[in-house]
Protein backbone atom coordinates (compact mmCIF):
# COMPACT_ATOMS: atom_id res chain seq x y z
CA UNK A 1 0.00 0.00 0.00
CA UNK A 2 2.61 2.18 0.85
CA UNK A 3 4.61 1.74 -2.38
CA UNK A 4 1.21 2.09 -4.35
CA UNK A 5 0.93 5.75 -3.08
CA UNK A 6 4.42 6.62 -3.93
CA UNK A 7 4.10 5.35 -7.43
CA UNK A 8 0.58 6.91 -7.79
CA UNK A 9 2.33 10.53 -6.34
CA UNK A 10 5.53 10.03 -8.60
CA UNK A 11 3.12 9.34 -11.58
CA UNK A 12 1.08 13.01 -10.53
CA UNK A 13 4.02 14.70 -9.76
CA UNK A 14 4.98 14.26 -13.45
CA UNK A 15 1.85 14.62 -14.98
CA UNK A 16 1.75 17.94 -12.78
CA UNK A 17 5.20 18.59 -13.95
CA UNK A 18 4.31 18.54 -17.79
CA UNK A 19 1.18 20.40 -17.34
CA UNK A 20 3.50 23.25 -15.66
CA UNK A 21 5.76 23.21 -18.43
CA UNK A 22 3.03 23.45 -21.04
CA UNK A 23 1.18 26.36 -19.57
CA UNK A 24 4.37 27.78 -17.84
CA UNK A 25 1.97 28.72 -14.94
CA UNK A 26 4.17 29.19 -11.77
CA UNK A 27 2.92 26.44 -9.45
CA UNK A 28 4.86 25.19 -6.75
CA UNK A 29 4.93 21.61 -5.95
CA UNK A 30 4.01 20.25 -2.53
CA UNK A 31 4.17 16.88 -1.96
CA UNK A 32 1.51 16.97 1.32
CA UNK A 33 -0.62 18.78 -1.26
CA UNK A 34 -0.37 16.23 -3.63
CA UNK A 35 -1.07 13.53 -1.32
CA UNK A 36 -3.98 14.70 0.25
CA UNK A 37 -5.18 15.28 -3.78
CA UNK A 38 -9.02 14.06 -3.76
CA UNK A 39 -10.13 11.29 -6.16
CA UNK A 40 -11.65 13.67 -7.96
CA UNK A 41 -8.56 16.21 -8.96
CA UNK A 42 -6.67 13.07 -9.23
CA UNK A 43 -9.06 12.21 -12.16
CA UNK A 44 -8.99 16.12 -13.55
CA UNK A 45 -5.31 15.61 -13.60
CA UNK A 46 -5.14 12.97 -15.65
CA UNK A 47 -7.83 13.89 -18.18
CA UNK A 48 -6.28 17.27 -19.32
CA UNK A 49 -3.24 15.22 -20.09
CA UNK A 50 -4.32 11.85 -21.30
CA UNK A 51 -8.05 12.69 -21.84
CA UNK A 52 -8.88 12.43 -26.19
CA UNK A 53 -9.62 15.25 -27.93
CA UNK A 54 -13.51 15.17 -28.89
CA UNK A 55 -15.28 17.76 -30.73
CA UNK A 56 -18.32 17.18 -28.92
CA UNK A 57 -16.17 18.06 -25.84
CA UNK A 58 -15.46 21.25 -26.98
CA UNK A 59 -19.12 22.60 -27.14
CA UNK A 60 -21.68 23.53 -24.29
CA UNK A 61 -24.65 23.34 -26.52
CA UNK A 62 -27.15 20.77 -24.98
CA UNK A 63 -28.29 19.37 -28.93
CA UNK A 64 -24.90 18.32 -29.47
CA UNK A 65 -24.31 16.84 -26.33
CA UNK A 66 -26.89 14.95 -26.55
CA UNK A 67 -26.80 13.63 -29.90
CA UNK A 68 -22.99 12.90 -29.34
CA UNK A 69 -24.70 10.66 -26.36
CA UNK A 70 -27.32 8.85 -28.57
CA UNK A 71 -24.48 8.04 -31.33
CA UNK A 72 -21.92 6.93 -28.91
CA UNK A 73 -24.60 4.49 -26.82
CA UNK A 74 -23.72 0.57 -27.76
CA UNK A 75 -21.06 2.37 -30.66
CA UNK A 76 -17.00 2.82 -30.01
CA UNK A 77 -15.45 6.44 -30.33
CA UNK A 78 -14.40 5.83 -33.86
CA UNK A 79 -17.40 4.24 -35.00
CA UNK A 80 -19.48 7.04 -33.90
CA UNK A 81 -17.56 10.13 -35.27
CA UNK A 82 -18.54 10.28 -38.87
CA UNK A 83 -22.12 9.86 -37.78
CA UNK A 84 -21.57 12.76 -35.32
CA UNK A 85 -20.40 15.19 -38.42
CA UNK A 86 -22.56 13.87 -40.84
CA UNK A 87 -25.62 14.65 -38.71
CA UNK A 88 -24.09 17.68 -37.08
CA UNK A 89 -23.75 19.07 -40.26
CA UNK A 90 -26.94 18.31 -42.11
CA UNK A 91 -28.71 18.94 -38.99
CA UNK A 92 -26.66 21.75 -36.87
CA UNK A 93 -30.01 22.45 -34.61
CA UNK A 94 -32.48 20.33 -32.82
CA UNK A 95 -35.41 22.62 -34.94
CA UNK A 96 -33.59 21.51 -38.05
CA UNK A 97 -33.72 17.91 -36.35
CA UNK A 98 -37.39 18.07 -35.45
CA UNK A 99 -38.13 18.98 -39.33
CA UNK A 100 -36.29 16.26 -40.91
CA UNK A 101 -37.77 13.79 -43.30
CA UNK A 102 -37.70 10.35 -41.62
CA UNK A 103 -36.30 9.02 -44.47
CA UNK A 104 -33.47 10.61 -44.16
CA UNK A 105 -32.51 10.14 -41.03
CA UNK A 106 -32.60 6.38 -40.89
CA UNK A 107 -31.09 6.61 -44.47
CA UNK A 108 -28.27 8.88 -42.82
CA UNK A 109 -28.24 6.53 -39.58
CA UNK A 110 -27.69 3.18 -41.77
CA UNK A 111 -24.66 1.13 -41.01
CA UNK A 112 -24.66 2.17 -37.14
CA UNK A 113 -27.80 -0.41 -36.17
CA UNK A 114 -29.93 -0.03 -33.13
CA UNK A 115 -32.75 2.15 -35.60
CA UNK A 116 -34.85 2.35 -32.61
CA UNK A 117 -32.17 5.20 -31.44
CA UNK A 118 -32.57 6.99 -34.58
CA UNK A 119 -36.05 6.91 -34.07
CA UNK A 120 -36.26 8.23 -30.32
CA UNK A 121 -33.64 10.94 -31.74
CA UNK A 122 -36.35 12.11 -34.21
CA UNK A 123 -39.27 12.07 -31.27
CA UNK A 124 -37.04 13.69 -28.70
CA UNK A 125 -36.43 16.61 -31.30
CA UNK A 126 -39.91 16.71 -32.07
CA UNK A 127 -41.11 17.29 -28.50
CA UNK A 128 -38.64 19.47 -27.86
CA UNK A 129 -40.00 21.69 -31.03
CA UNK A 130 -43.49 20.80 -29.54
CA UNK A 131 -43.35 21.73 -25.63
CA UNK A 132 -40.22 23.81 -25.24
CA UNK A 133 -40.59 25.92 -28.32
CA UNK A 134 -36.89 24.38 -29.69
CA UNK A 135 -34.90 25.13 -26.41
CA UNK A 136 -33.45 22.57 -24.74
CA UNK A 137 -33.98 22.03 -21.19
CA UNK A 138 -31.78 22.87 -19.01
CA UNK A 139 -32.57 20.95 -16.21
CA UNK A 140 -32.64 17.23 -15.40
CA UNK A 141 -36.36 16.76 -14.16
CA UNK A 142 -37.19 18.26 -17.14
CA UNK A 143 -34.82 16.67 -19.54
CA UNK A 144 -35.53 12.92 -18.02
CA UNK A 145 -39.30 13.69 -18.69
CA UNK A 146 -38.79 13.80 -22.77
CA UNK A 147 -39.62 10.61 -24.90
CA UNK A 148 -36.62 8.48 -25.42
CA UNK A 149 -34.13 10.53 -22.72
CA UNK A 150 -33.01 8.49 -19.86
CA UNK A 151 -31.25 8.35 -16.56
CA UNK A 152 -27.48 8.24 -18.10
CA UNK A 153 -28.67 10.81 -21.04
CA UNK A 154 -30.35 13.38 -18.79
CA UNK A 155 -26.70 13.50 -16.02
CA UNK A 156 -24.66 13.80 -19.15
CA UNK A 157 -26.58 16.52 -21.08
CA UNK A 158 -27.19 18.24 -17.16
CA UNK A 159 -23.69 18.14 -16.39
CA UNK A 160 -21.81 18.39 -19.56
CA UNK A 161 -23.67 21.28 -21.21
CA UNK A 162 -25.43 23.42 -17.65
CA UNK A 163 -22.89 21.85 -15.19
CA UNK A 164 -25.50 20.46 -13.13
CA UNK A 165 -23.85 18.08 -10.21
CA UNK A 166 -25.67 14.45 -11.60
CA UNK A 167 -23.60 11.88 -12.06
CA UNK A 168 -23.20 9.73 -14.68
CA UNK A 169 -23.54 6.25 -14.82
CA UNK A 170 -22.39 4.29 -18.06
CA UNK A 171 -20.82 1.00 -18.76
CA UNK A 172 -17.47 2.71 -18.21
CA UNK A 173 -18.01 4.29 -14.82
CA UNK A 174 -20.10 1.14 -13.86
CA UNK A 175 -16.53 -0.86 -14.48
CA UNK A 176 -14.68 2.08 -12.61
CA UNK A 177 -16.86 2.46 -9.48
CA UNK A 178 -17.34 -1.53 -9.22
CA UNK A 179 -13.54 -2.24 -9.32
CA UNK A 180 -13.38 0.81 -6.86
CA UNK A 181 -15.43 -0.57 -3.87
CA UNK A 182 -15.56 -4.08 -5.19
CA UNK A 183 -19.26 -4.04 -5.59
CA UNK A 184 -20.44 -7.20 -5.08
CA UNK A 185 -24.09 -6.90 -6.50
CA UNK A 186 -24.93 -7.77 -10.08
CA UNK A 187 -23.98 -4.26 -11.95
CA UNK A 188 -27.72 -4.22 -13.41
CA UNK A 189 -29.58 -4.59 -9.82
CA UNK A 190 -31.13 -1.32 -8.51
CA UNK A 191 -28.86 -1.84 -4.84
CA UNK A 192 -25.75 -1.53 -7.03
CA UNK A 193 -27.20 1.92 -9.13
CA UNK A 194 -27.76 3.55 -5.69
CA UNK A 195 -24.63 2.16 -3.88
CA UNK A 196 -22.22 3.22 -7.50
CA UNK A 197 -24.40 6.51 -7.48
CA UNK A 198 -23.64 7.55 -3.36
CA UNK A 199 -19.91 7.08 -4.27
CA UNK A 200 -20.14 9.23 -7.31
CA UNK A 201 -21.58 11.71 -5.33
CA UNK A 202 -19.32 11.61 -2.40
CA UNK A 203 -16.41 11.76 -4.83
CA UNK A 204 -17.74 14.41 -7.33
CA UNK A 205 -16.16 18.15 -7.64
CA UNK A 206 -20.04 19.22 -6.80
CA UNK A 207 -18.35 22.68 -8.45
CA UNK A 208 -17.05 21.31 -11.59
CA UNK A 209 -19.76 17.60 -12.12
CA UNK A 210 -19.00 18.13 -15.77
CA UNK A 211 -15.03 17.58 -15.84
CA UNK A 212 -15.84 14.91 -13.30
CA UNK A 213 -18.00 12.91 -15.41
CA UNK A 214 -16.16 13.45 -18.52
CA UNK A 215 -13.05 11.82 -16.34
CA UNK A 216 -14.19 9.10 -14.97
CA UNK A 217 -15.83 8.08 -17.97
CA UNK A 218 -13.04 8.79 -20.24
CA UNK A 219 -10.72 6.24 -17.61
CA UNK A 220 -13.13 3.51 -17.91
CA UNK A 221 -12.92 3.83 -21.46
CA UNK A 222 -8.66 4.11 -21.66
CA UNK A 223 -7.22 2.74 -18.78
CA UNK A 224 -9.89 0.58 -16.90
CA UNK A 225 -11.17 -1.60 -20.00
CA UNK A 226 -12.92 -4.85 -19.50
CA UNK A 227 -9.99 -6.73 -20.01
CA UNK A 228 -6.63 -6.36 -18.43
CA UNK A 229 -6.85 -2.75 -17.14
CA UNK A 230 -3.90 -0.88 -17.39
CA UNK A 231 -3.55 -0.04 -13.23
CA UNK A 232 -0.12 1.25 -13.10
CA UNK A 233 -1.58 4.35 -15.65
CA UNK A 234 -4.30 4.10 -13.08
CA UNK A 235 -4.75 8.06 -11.48
CA UNK A 236 -6.60 6.62 -8.79
CA UNK A 237 -5.23 3.43 -8.10
CA UNK A 238 -4.45 3.52 -4.67
CA UNK A 239 -8.24 3.93 -3.84
CA UNK A 240 -9.20 0.83 -5.85
CA UNK A 241 -10.04 -2.09 -3.50
CA UNK A 242 -10.03 -4.82 -6.98
CA UNK A 243 -6.56 -3.56 -7.76
CA UNK A 244 -5.15 -4.51 -4.21
CA UNK A 245 -6.28 -7.97 -4.21
CA UNK A 246 -5.35 -8.54 -7.72
CA UNK A 247 -8.90 -9.04 -8.37
CA UNK A 248 -9.73 -6.34 -11.37
CA UNK A 249 -11.08 -8.53 -13.46
CA UNK A 250 -13.91 -10.18 -11.46
CA UNK A 251 -16.07 -6.99 -11.25
CA UNK A 252 -18.47 -5.72 -12.47
CA UNK A 253 -20.68 -8.74 -11.87
CA UNK A 254 -23.00 -9.65 -14.30
CA UNK A 255 -25.50 -11.99 -14.68
CA UNK A 256 -25.30 -14.54 -16.47
CA UNK A 257 -25.98 -14.52 -20.04
CA UNK A 258 -28.95 -16.08 -21.62
CA UNK A 259 -28.91 -17.03 -25.38
CA UNK A 260 -30.38 -15.24 -27.82
CA UNK A 261 -33.50 -16.06 -29.29
CA UNK A 262 -32.76 -16.88 -33.36
CA UNK A 263 -35.46 -15.71 -36.12
CA UNK A 264 -35.69 -17.33 -38.89
CA UNK A 265 -36.99 -14.85 -42.30
CA UNK A 266 -37.38 -15.51 -45.58
CA UNK A 267 -37.31 -12.28 -47.90
CA UNK A 268 -38.37 -12.09 -51.24
CA UNK A 269 -36.17 -10.15 -53.96
CA UNK A 270 -38.93 -9.55 -56.43
CA UNK A 271 -37.80 -8.14 -59.18
CA UNK A 272 -39.23 -6.76 -62.51
CA UNK A 273 -36.72 -5.60 -65.14
CA UNK A 274 -34.78 -2.62 -63.74
CA UNK A 275 -37.61 -2.51 -60.83
CA UNK A 276 -37.75 -3.86 -56.98
CA UNK A 277 -40.64 -4.58 -54.58
CA UNK A 278 -39.99 -3.16 -51.48
CA UNK A 279 -42.20 -2.62 -48.23
CA UNK A 280 -41.91 -0.40 -44.78
CA UNK A 281 -41.72 -2.35 -41.68
CA UNK A 282 -44.28 -1.56 -39.19
CA UNK A 283 -43.87 1.42 -36.26
CA UNK A 284 -42.51 -0.87 -33.56
CA UNK A 285 -40.64 -3.52 -33.31
CA UNK A 286 -37.10 -4.81 -35.02
CA UNK A 287 -35.91 -2.52 -37.56
CA UNK A 288 -39.56 -0.14 -37.09
CA UNK A 289 -40.25 2.57 -39.94
CA UNK A 290 -37.55 0.79 -42.29
CA UNK A 291 -37.99 -0.26 -45.52
CA UNK A 292 -36.92 -4.01 -46.44
CA UNK A 293 -37.43 -6.57 -49.14
CA UNK A 294 -41.48 -8.62 -48.22
CA UNK A 295 -40.52 -10.79 -45.48
CA UNK A 296 -42.08 -13.89 -43.72
CA UNK A 297 -40.93 -15.11 -39.99
CA UNK A 298 -40.59 -18.78 -40.81
CA UNK A 299 -40.75 -21.68 -37.56
CA UNK A 300 -37.14 -22.90 -39.31
CA UNK A 301 -34.40 -22.21 -41.70
CA UNK A 302 -36.66 -20.66 -44.77
CA UNK A 303 -37.89 -22.18 -47.93
CA UNK A 304 -39.58 -20.84 -51.49
CA UNK A 305 -42.49 -22.55 -50.32
CA UNK A 306 -43.06 -19.93 -47.37
CA UNK A 307 -43.19 -16.68 -49.14
CA UNK A 308 -46.39 -19.10 -51.31
CA UNK A 309 -49.01 -16.80 -49.49
CA UNK A 310 -47.64 -13.14 -50.23
CA UNK A 311 -46.52 -15.10 -53.95
CA UNK A 312 -48.77 -17.24 -55.31
CA UNK A 313 -46.97 -19.94 -57.55
CA UNK A 314 -43.85 -18.72 -56.66
CA UNK A 315 -42.16 -22.38 -55.53
CA UNK A 316 -42.85 -23.01 -59.62
CA UNK A 317 -40.80 -20.43 -60.80
CA UNK A 318 -37.26 -19.90 -61.63
CA UNK A 319 -36.13 -18.40 -58.46
CA UNK A 320 -32.21 -18.21 -57.03
CA UNK A 321 -31.88 -18.59 -52.90
CA UNK A 322 -29.03 -16.90 -51.31
CA UNK A 323 -28.13 -17.55 -47.67
CA UNK A 324 -27.13 -14.48 -45.56
CA UNK A 325 -24.36 -14.50 -42.93
CA UNK A 326 -26.06 -15.14 -39.75
CA UNK A 327 -27.31 -11.39 -37.92
CA UNK A 328 -26.82 -10.68 -33.86
CA UNK A 329 -29.07 -7.79 -32.95
CA UNK A 330 -28.98 -7.57 -28.98
CA UNK A 331 -31.38 -9.89 -28.10
CA UNK A 332 -31.77 -11.96 -31.26
CA UNK A 333 -30.04 -13.86 -33.87
CA UNK A 334 -31.26 -13.56 -37.39
CA UNK A 335 -30.71 -16.27 -40.05
CA UNK A 336 -32.31 -15.54 -43.09
CA UNK A 337 -32.41 -16.10 -47.05
CA UNK A 338 -33.27 -14.12 -49.86
CA UNK A 339 -35.22 -15.56 -53.14
CA UNK A 340 -34.44 -13.70 -56.01
CA UNK A 341 -37.63 -13.98 -58.54
CA UNK A 342 -39.21 -12.08 -61.65
CA UNK A 343 -42.31 -10.79 -60.28
CA UNK A 344 -44.63 -8.30 -62.04
CA UNK A 345 -48.28 -8.30 -59.82
CA UNK A 346 -49.37 -5.21 -58.28
CA UNK A 347 -47.95 -3.55 -55.20
CA UNK A 348 -49.98 -4.23 -51.55
CA UNK A 349 -50.38 -1.85 -49.11
CA UNK A 350 -47.29 -0.47 -47.43
CA UNK A 351 -45.20 -1.73 -50.64
CA UNK A 352 -43.81 0.32 -53.50
CA UNK A 353 -42.14 -0.18 -56.62
CA UNK A 354 -38.71 0.95 -56.72
CA UNK A 355 -35.83 1.57 -59.42
CA UNK A 356 -32.78 -0.26 -58.17
CA UNK A 357 -30.63 2.56 -58.31
CA UNK A 358 -33.18 3.70 -55.65
CA UNK A 359 -32.09 1.84 -53.10
CA UNK A 360 -29.66 3.82 -51.35
CA UNK A 361 -32.57 6.87 -51.04
CA UNK A 362 -34.42 4.09 -48.24
CA UNK A 363 -33.11 3.06 -45.17
CA UNK A 364 -32.95 -0.52 -45.18
CA UNK A 365 -31.34 -2.32 -42.19
CA UNK A 366 -27.86 -3.24 -42.43
CA UNK A 367 -28.52 -7.17 -42.92
CA UNK A 368 -30.21 -6.02 -46.53
CA UNK A 369 -27.91 -3.55 -47.09
CA UNK A 370 -25.03 -5.62 -46.95
CA UNK A 371 -26.25 -8.25 -49.18
CA UNK A 372 -27.71 -5.26 -51.68
CA UNK A 373 -23.84 -3.95 -51.39
CA UNK A 374 -22.36 -7.94 -52.36
CA UNK A 375 -25.20 -8.86 -54.92
CA UNK A 376 -26.17 -5.57 -56.85
CA UNK A 377 -23.96 -4.40 -59.41
S1 LIG B 1 -6.71 0.51 -10.45
FE1 LIG B 1 -7.17 -0.71 -12.24
S2 LIG B 1 -9.12 -1.70 -11.80
FE2 LIG B 1 -8.85 -0.04 -10.31
S3 LIG B 1 -9.94 1.69 -11.22
FE3 LIG B 1 -7.80 1.86 -11.83
S4 LIG B 1 -7.67 0.80 -13.81
FE4 LIG B 1 -9.60 0.20 -12.85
Amino acid sequence: MFWLEIITLAKLIIILTLKVLATSNPVRFDIKVLKKMEIHQKLKFWFQLEGRDLPWRHTKDPYLIWLSEVILQQTRVEQGLPYYWKFSERFPTVQDLAKANDDEVFRLWQGLGYYSRAKSLLKTAREIERSHQGIFPANYDALISLPGIGPYTAAAVASFAFNKAHPVLDGNVKRVVSRCIKLAEGIESKKANSVMHEWLNQNMDHNNPADFNQSIMELGALICTPRKPMCMRCPIQVHCLANQEGEEEKYPIKKAKTSKQVLHLAFAFAQNENQLLIQKRKPHGIWANLWELPSRITQEFPVISDLEMDFPGVSNKDYTAVKLPSHLLSHREIRAQVFVFHYSGPASEGQKWIAKSEIENHGFPRILTRYFETSLP
